[in-house]
Formats: C-alpha cells, structure tokens, sequence
C-alpha cells in the first residue's frame, strides 16, 4: 500500500491551499515572513463548534497602511446557509477569505465563528473548521490517493475512497492502470482542470469541515464541465456552512443570500429575486453577463 502519509508542514499546507494569486514559492514564504504578527495568544484554546456561523464585525483592513481594502464590512451567515459572495475584480472578495482563514488580523473589528473571535483561538483548531477550494487547485508530484489524503492527517483509505466517489472522481480512478498509487502533476499523469478542481474538492471532503470557502472555484472551466463540478460543490455544501465567491453570477443565483461587494464594502444583499427587484449593481451585473454569455452563445453558432 502507498505510504499516504507524511510528516506535513502544517503552515506550509495552509499557504499552498489558499494560495489565490499567490502562485510564486518565494513569495508565499515572503508572505510568511512578514506575518508574524499573526500568533496565537498564549493558551489560546481551539474553537469549539457546536453552530457554525461566521460573523464578521466591522472589519477594517488593506495590506498595506495607506490603503484600505475593507471599510468595516459588517455580516453574518448563519449557521448552515450558503451564502455567496460577489462583486467586481478587486473589491475584496479574497481577502475576506484570507482574513477567515485568519492569514492576515484585522486592523478593526473582529470575525466570529460560532461566537467566537478567531483571532482568540488556535489557528491549529481555526484551519481545521474551515475548507477552502481555491480557484486553480495545487496538487503534489505524489500519487492521486496522497493528493486526497492530504485533507487530513490520519485519513483511513476508506476516507479517501469516499472522498473521491463523493467527488466524481472514482470513473477517472477505475480507468487508471495504478488506481489511486498514480503518480499526478508534472512528472505524472497530467489532469486537466476540472480533474485536479476534482482532487481538490476530494480533499476537502476528506477534511469534512463544518465551514466551506469556494474562492472562484469553477471560473476556470468550461461551461460543462463547470456545471458537472457545481452539482458537486451544491452536494457538498448542503449541511455545512458556505461561503461562495463568484464572478459569474449564474453559478450563485440559488445561494440562500447574495452579498454584493463593492470598494470593501457591503453594497447590496439579499436573494437572487430580491437583488434583481432593487435594481441595483447586482441587477446591472447580471443583465451585462447574460447580454454576454448571448453573445458568447451567438458566435459559436
Ligand atoms: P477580489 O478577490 O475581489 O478580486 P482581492 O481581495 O483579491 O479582490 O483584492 C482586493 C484589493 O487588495 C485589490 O486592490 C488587490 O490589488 C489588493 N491586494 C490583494 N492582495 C494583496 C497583497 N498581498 N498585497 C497588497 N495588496 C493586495
Ligand atoms: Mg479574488
């Protein structure tokens, strides 16, 4: 049997897996460097989740001093909702899933999960309740079991099996001369997107959190197979916490609330219908990219 286990860098599992625009080595570890500031207080206890909601509190932050990202942005998603995230490029849809995975602190405010302050608690136990699919998935020059696995220590292979069927992944694997003992990545079999997407969202299942963050996870696909790995995620978000963030719009419309981002801050919210009823920068988002998706539609005619 494949040794699926490894001694793992906790910390460095964490970059690699929100690395969203982070795609250099060298700059995650910049990145990593810079970021001491961000420590668990001493005897700082792990999160206790009982109702995973998320809370966050008039948070102010940017990267940087002179430059504000977010303006106090103040929400919650109850426990168990799927809520999405939307907005225009650079409004600060990732780094509101960057300050829950507590990458960077809050300059003001707080974030809550479950009524508790994350920056309170270990982030040992913080990481652990949270699962994150980015939007281009890393997988390991290792095998495809090792690549699910990954999710989290100690994962029997029934887990991973699990994972995959749960995944859509078990057709791939059955095809697959060494099943999950394929080697993956540049020195092995090469996956397309929506594959190694699959890998990814495996992985998480493995993780089984209780909190799920979706950062543009599909908007590399193509429209088919992004519709195949949609009905996955909806699957799999169905009991837990979600949070969705989306650039198109057509993949959230049945999130149970839509907040609309804009400069860092909380422009609109509410349902799909409601959105669209008030007329405002959702409503204009969604007639642009349905104009264009028509005319997309149109030319490959
Ligand atoms: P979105 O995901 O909504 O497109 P982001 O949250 O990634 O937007 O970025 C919000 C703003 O923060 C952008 O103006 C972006 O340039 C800036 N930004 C993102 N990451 C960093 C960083 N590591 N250092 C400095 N500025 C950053
Ligand atoms: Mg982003």
């Amino acid at each position: 049997l494949v040794q699926l286990f490894r001694p793992l860098d906790m910390l460095g599992m964490v970059y690699r897996t929100i690395r969203q625009g982070l795609i250099d080595m060298a700059e995650m570890f910049r990145l990593l460097d810079t970021n001491v500031e961000v420590a668990d207080k001493p005897g700082a206890p792990a999160l206790v989740i009982r109702r995973p909601s998320v809370v966050f509190d008039n948070v102010m932050f940017g990267y940087e001093k002179d430059r504000t990202i977010l303006h106090g942005l103040s929400f919650e998603v109850p426990a168990g909702r799927n809520y999405a995230v939307v907005g225009p490029s650079g409004a600060g849809k990732s780094t509101l899933a960057r300050l829950l995975f507590r990458f960077y602190d809050p300059q003001d405010g707080r974030i809550l999960i479950d009524g508790q302050d994350i920056s309170e608690v270990t982030q040992s136990s913080l990481r652990a309740a949270i699962g994150i699919v980015p939007q281009d998935s890393v997988l390991f020059n290792d095998t495809i079991g090792y690549n699910i696995a990954y999710g989290r220590e100690g994962a029997t292979q029934e887990e991973v099996e699990a994972a995959a069927r749960g995944a859509a992944l078990m057709g791939l694997i059955d095809r697959l001369p060494q099943g999950f003992e394929t080697e993956v990545g540049e020195r092995g079999l090469k996956l397309s997107g929506g594959e190694k997407q699959r890998v990814a969202i495996a992985r998480t299942l493995v993780k089984n959190p209780p909190i799920l963050v979706l950062d543009e996870a599909t908007s590399a696909l193509d429209t088919r197979t992004e519709q195949d790995i949609l009905a996955t995620l909806h699957r799999v978000a169905e009991h837990r916490t979600s949070i969705s963030i989306a650039h198109r719009l057509s993949t959230i419309a049945d999130a149970d609330r839509i907040l609309v981002l804009h400069d860092g801050r909380l422009a609109e919210s509410g349902s799909h219908a409601e959105l669209l009823r008030r007329d405002g920068l959702y409503a204009e988002m969604w007639l642009r990219q349905a104009a264009e998706a028509e005319q997309l539609g149109e030319a490959a005619e």
